[in-house]
């Protein structure tokens, strides 16, 4: 079994109810095992700013998928939940987005999966849910922890549990 980090994002619709179908959706189409599921967090709008802002989590699961193969999934749940790659703006508004954020110690470096995901570093709106569930994990020589450190997280706030 490999442990995968998988970073979830979206900022059209109820995307809180989004993340939890579709984090029992990831967990059992990629016969994996959730370990840990970060609280939601309210983050700026990045990229294309004129577009509202968004809520970001991330899960550590448990899989016996290859990282390709965990991909494949994960996109599938993405189109599942109404993401249209075709017509939307690369960094525009999105239903939901997962990234595979890093997969064992695995290093991949092709267009259609690099790992770790190479855009980590540079992203408090990946590094703030990961920390939280992974704060000692180190992932390309780096530890989350203090990769967090050397970003700013203006403008990032922790929502409350659901229902709280
Ligand atoms: P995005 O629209 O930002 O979700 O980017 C998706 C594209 O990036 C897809 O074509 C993927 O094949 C590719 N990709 C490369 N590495 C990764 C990764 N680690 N996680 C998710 N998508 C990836």
């Amino acid at each position: 079994m490999a442990s995968a980090l998988i970073a979830l994002g979206g900022n059209l619709g109820d995307v809180r109810a989004t993340f939890n179908k579709a984090i029992p959706q990831v967990c059992g189409m990629t016969q994996a095992a959730l370990v840990a599921r970060s609280a939601d967090y309210a983050t700026p709008p990045w990229g294309d700013e004129q577009q509202p802002g968004f809520v970001n989590a991330c899960i550590e699961i448990e899989t016996s998928l290859d990282p390709h193969a965990l991909l494949f999934c994960l996109q599938k749940v993405e189109t599942k939940f109404g993401r249209d790659r075709s017509p939307e703006r690369r960094f525009g508004p999105r239903t939901l987005d997962l990234d595979l954020i890093a997969y064992d110690d695995v290093r991949i470096d092709r267009p259609e999966l690099t790992l770790p995901h190479p855009r980590l570093f540079e992203r408090a709106f990946v590094l703030v849910p990961l920390a939280e569930i992974a704060p000692d994990r180190v992932i390309a020589g780096r530890r989350i922890r203090d990769a967090l450190a050397a970003v700013s997280t203006d403008g990032i706030v922790r929502l409350p549990d659901f229902g709280g």
